[in-house]
């Protein structure tokens, strides 16, 4: 047992009693403390994500909105091919009643098929342009609709967390007046102490009730000895295994 400490024994029961308690009641607004900032810290979060999620939607939208103009434009390039070809078309045919001879005759035919040729293939991209408008605008819609889900999500999510802060702020200065009356009754060497072991530990419990001659911290056994003593409020016992403060099963009572 070389670890255990055990501090201010030759103080009086009722004086350690007083300290044990005043450490509970510290470790109990600590704890309370603890809790708060975890519901605080979780919502900020979330807040973010969502934020982050929008602004991905915004450029899928806006890429979405980039590729619909793409196929507008190419549309209205084909439209303007069908109407030089058009124009053309025109021009061959009165060109077509002067010729002299059968071989011109020819060669305008060949001009005027192959604008009808161009007509016909503007006008299949065109058809191909409106397929593809339709499916994009599809898709347009579908991000919409997510974009307006998850503002939503995120107007409720911000006036949740809105909420929790200002009840909390509220409840945490509280916490935290109160925490300085309870600090003020308990000698700084033994706050120390007690901050120390919560720094070290990972659910932030510094002070832990005993629990059938064990540590309610890390479970590890209590001689009986000591048991008795930590019940009696005989002594200040830090667990051997971990470090805690153990205080009497009914320190609440
Ligand atoms: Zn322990």
């Amino acid at each position: 047992m070389a670890k255990t400490k055990t501090k201010e024994s030759s103080y009086s029961s009722a004086a350690i009693s007083v300290k044990l308690e005043s450490l509970y009641q510290l470790q109990t607004i600590d704890s309370k403390i603890d809790k708060l900032k975890i519901l605080r810290g979780e919502l900020p979060l979330e807040v973010s994500d969502l934020e982050s999620e929008i602004e991905k939607l915004n450029d899928r939208l806006s890429n979405q909105v980039t590729i619909e103009e793409e196929f507008k434009n190419s549309i209205n390039d084909q439209e303007q091919k069908i109407k030089d070809a058009t124009a053309l078309i025109e021009k061959y045919n009165s060109q077509q009643m002067k010729v002299r001879n059968n071989r011109e005759f020819n060669a305008i035919n060949k001009e005027l098929e192959f604008q009808a040729l161009e007509i016909e293939l503007a006008k299949k991209k065109i058809k191909n342009s409106d397929v593809e408008i339709t499916e994009n605008g599809d898709k347009i819609k579908l991000i919409k609709a997510k974009i307006r889900e998850r503002k939503k999500h995120l107007k409720n999510k911000k006036s949740q967390l809105s909420d929790i802060i200002k009840s909390t702020e509220k409840e945490e200065d509280q916490l935290l007046s109160k925490r300085k009356k309870a600090e003020k009754s308990i000698d700084s060497s033994l706050v120390d102490a007690y901050s120390s072991i919560r720094l070290s530990s990972k659910n932030g419990l510094s002070v832990v009730k005993i629990d059938r001659d064990a540590c309610g911290g890390c479970f590890n056994s209590v001689t009986a000895q000591h048991s008795l003593n930590i019940r009696l409020r005989k002594e200040i016992y830090f667990c051997e295994n971990c470090g805690r403060i153990l205080v009497p099963e009914d320190i609440d009572a």
